[in-house]
């Protein structure tokens, strides 16, 4: 047995339930329109974990994927509707958004996309004008 930490997530109505073990690879803020027009809210917190670390408790049958683009697969939960996690096959990671995680200590790093933000936030962190290039993106930094 390891004993890196786990976290359990669920969706709105608990219907899904799944855990998320060891540390995020990656935590941010997504300004991108895709993201915003998904989740209804103005930008997303996200957690970026190797898809080993995920492991679905409850509910298997119960998740929806809806894939826009070849990017992102977006999963939620076909009872409440309560979004669970997006699969990034291009870089091999998963997004669990930090709403899910409140027991994990989040500590943003960076905010992507942000060349498409409707709510600037002037934190001090650096802001990625689309992705880092270790993720397909320019590598190019914007001011805040
Ligand atoms: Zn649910
Ligand atoms: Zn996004």
């Amino acid at each position: 047995m390891s004993n890196e930490k786990s976290y359990t997530c669920s969706c709105f109505c608990g219907a899904v339930q799944f855990t998320v073990t060891g540390e995020p690879v990656e935590m941010g803020y997504c300004h991108c329109e895709s993201c915003r027009h998904w989740s209804a809210g103005p930008v997303n917190a996200f957690t970026l974990w190797k898809p080993e670390a995920i492991k679905i408790l409850q509910g298997a049958d119960n998740i929806g994927t809806y894939n826009k683009t070849p990017a992102s697969y977006r999963k939620w939960c076909k009872t409440c509707g309560g979004h669970l996690f997006t699969e990034h096959p291009g870089i091999g990671l998963i997004d669990v958004y930090a709403a899910l995680l409140p027991e994990l200590t989040y500590t943003p790093r960076v905010h992507v996309h942000y060349q498409e933000t409707v709510l600037p936030l002037r934190d001090g962190l650096p802001k990625m004008k689309d992705l880092p290039k270790e993720m397909g993106g320019s590598g190019e930094s914007i001011n805040e």
